[in-house]
C-alpha cells in the first residue's frame, strides 16, 4: 500500500510488544500493555524515528544533502534527527528555542555528538527562524529538506501508519484485542498516523491521545486535519473529523515541560513496577493519565489497554534533580 512512497531504514522493527503485570496489579487493572518504541534504537529511541524513515527517504529522493527541522532545547525529534542525518551523510541544521545553556544536557549532548549545527531561536517564532536557515543554507550551496516541528508532516505520519500494521500482526500473533491504545501526543503525528493505520487496520478500541501542551478541542482539529492530508498521501479519500478523534487535555499541569507530582509519580510507579524508564515532559504525562483514568475505573478490569512508548529517555538526563523532586 506504500510501495511508492521513499522509506530510509532507521529503526529496529518491529519493536517489542510486553504486558506490565506489576503495574496493572498496582492499578487493580485493566491488563496493560506496552509497546516499547523507546526502543527503535536511533540515538536514544524514540516515535520520531518512525516519522524520520520517511522524512530521510523523501530528502534523499529529492537529492536533498541536509535535513533543517525545529523543537524545543530538549527536542526528543531534534536528536533523532541529527541521528538520521549522521546515518546518512547528510548535514543537519536544528532551530531550537531560548538560547544555549551554560552547560550541555539530554539531548544537547546527543545533537553535539552528532554533529547537527544548532541554531538558537531565542523567544522569536521557530518556523521563521527555520524559514531563514532554510533559505540561508540554499544561498550557501546545500540543499536542504526542511520539517517542522515533531516532524508532523503527512510523510512523517505515514510512519505511524505503518506501526499500527505493525500492532495489528503483533497483536494477532498474541491472540490479544485491544481495547484501547495511550499515548503523549504533541505536535499531532503520531496520534494522526495512528488514527489513519486504525481505520486501515480495521482496529476497533480507542486510541487516546493524552495531550502534552494544547486543548483537547485544538488538538483534535489539528489532528483530524493531518490524518485526512495523510490519507490523501497514501491514496485514500477517508476524511477525519475532529469528532473522530480521541483526545485528553486533563493532564495539561503547569504547562509544556513543567515537572508537577502527577508527572513524578508516574515516572516512580512505571519503573518500580514494570522496570519502565518514562521521560517527565512527554510519556510520564501521558502515564499520569493512564494512572489518573485506571484509578477510579474509567477502563473495565477485562480491558485491555496499550501504553505506546514514545520514548524521551535523554531528556530524563536533563530534568534529574525536577523529577526526583529535590
Ligand atoms: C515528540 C514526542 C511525543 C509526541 O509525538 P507527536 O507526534 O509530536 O505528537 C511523545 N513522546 C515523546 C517522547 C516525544 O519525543
Amino acid at each position: 500500500m506504500f510501495a511508492a512512497l521513499p522509506r530510509a531504514r532507521l529503526a529496529h522493527l518491529p519493536t517489542p510488544l510486553a504486558p506490565l503485570p506489576r503495574l496493572s496489579a498496582a492499578l487493580g487493572g485493566p491488563r496493560l500493555w506496552v509497546k516499547r518504541d523507546d526502543l527503535t534504537g536511533l540515538a536514544a529511541g524514540g516515535n520520531k524515528t518512525r516519522k524520520l524513515e520517511f522524512l530521510v527517504g523523501a530528502a534523499l529522493a529529492q537529492g536533498a544533502d541536509m535535513l533543517l527541522t525545529a523543537g524545543a532545547a530538549q527536542s526528543n525529534h531534534c536528536a533523532q534527527t541529527a541521528a538520521a542525518a549522521a546515518r546518512h551523510g547528510l548535514r543537519c541544521g536544528l532551530v531550537l528555542r531560548g538560547t544555549p545553556p551554560a552547560a550541555l544536557s539530554g539531548n544537547l549532548i546527543l545533537d553535539t555528538l552528532y554533529g547537527a549545527e544548532l541554531i538558537w531561536a531565542g523567544d522569536r517564532p521557530r518556523e521563521a527562524v527555520l524559514a531563514e536557515a532554510e533559505a540561508a543554507a540554499r544561498a550557501a550551496g546545500h540543499r536542504p529538506y526542511a520539517f517542522p516541528i515533531g516532524g508532523s508532516t503527512p510523510v512523517g505520519a505515514t510512519g505511524y501508519v505503518l506501526a499500527m500494521a505493525e500492532l495489528a500482526e503483533q497483536s494477532a500473533a498474541l491472540g490479544v484485542t485491544f481495547d484501547r491504545i495511550v499515548f503523549a501526543s504533541s505536535s499531532g503525528g503520531t496520534h494522526a498516523g495512528l488514527v489513519v493505520g486504525a481505520s486501515l487496520t480495521g482496529f476497533a478500541g480507542q486510541v487516546l491521545g493524552v495531550s502534552i501542551d494544547h486543548g483537547a478541542g485544538e488538538l483534535q482539529a489539528h489532528v483530524a486535519d493531518l490524518a485526512t492530508r495523510t490519507a490523501r498521501l497514501l491514496g485514500r479519500a477517508d476524511t477525519y473529523a475532529p469528532a473522530h478523534v480521541s483526545a485528553n487535555s486533563d493532564y495539561l499541569g503547569g504547562g509544556y515541560a513543567v515537572i508537577g507530582d502527577a508527572e513524578r509519580e508516574a515516572l516512580r510507579l512505571f519503573a518500580q513496577t514494570d522496570g519502565l524508564v518514562l521521560d517527565p515532559v512527554y510519556t510520564g504525562r501521558a502515564a499520569a493519565a493512564l494512572i489518573g483514568l485506571a484509578r477510579p475505573g474509567a477502563f473495565a478490569p477485562t480491558e485491555n489497554v496499550l501504553f505506546w512508548h514514545t520514548g524521551g529517555t535523554a531528556a530524563l538526563y536533563a530534568y534529574g534533580a525536577e523529577t526526583l523532586g529535590n
